[in-house]
């Protein structure tokens, strides 16, 4: 599953016409690995064990252009990045659930919320250029 995902990557890097570098391949493989949202220093003390000169600009430069180019998402109320499963299609409205006591992020789509979002800012003639619902709670493993 983890090198069908890089492969997947590297097809949709090559089909727009942009590298996918070495640096940002491990980035994404540490990240595939973990399977959980990180923080950038999670990812800067992993990315060290390969690449020791490593310094914040450049996990956030690739967490830049990883963001860009639609594989990840960053979640804003715990300051963590997520693998987006559903990369391929980079308009999708991201609802994350997250629970407060392991910090799981489950992702999920709705074509309905999805809808309701676009009529809405349609109406408020907003021009919608991401969007990321983030929802806090408690997981089902988590609950009592
Ligand atoms: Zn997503
Ligand atoms: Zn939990």
């Amino acid at each position: 599953m983890h090198n069908l995902l890089i492969e997947k990557v590297e097809t949709l890097c090559k089909k727009r016409g942009i590298k996918l570098t070495n640096q940002r391949k491990t980035v994404l493989n540490i990240m595939l690995k973990a399977n959980r949202a990180m923080s950038a220093y999670d990812l800067l003390d992993l990315l060290k064990v390969s690449e020791p000169q490593a310094k914040p600009p450049t996990i956030y430069r690739a967490l830049e252009f990883l963001l860009e180019q639609g594989f990840i998402h960053k979640v804003e109320s715990t300051n963590c990045y997520i693998i987006c499963p559903h990369f391929h299609e980079p308009q999708h409205i991201s609802i994350l659930f997250i629970c407060d006591n392991c910090h799981q992020i489950i992702e999920k789509h709705s074509e309905n919320i999805e809808s309701q979002l676009k009529l809405l800012a349609t109406q408020s003639e907003f021009l919608i250029k991401h969007s990321v619902l983030e929802i806090h709670g408690i997981c089902h493993s988590c609950q009592p």
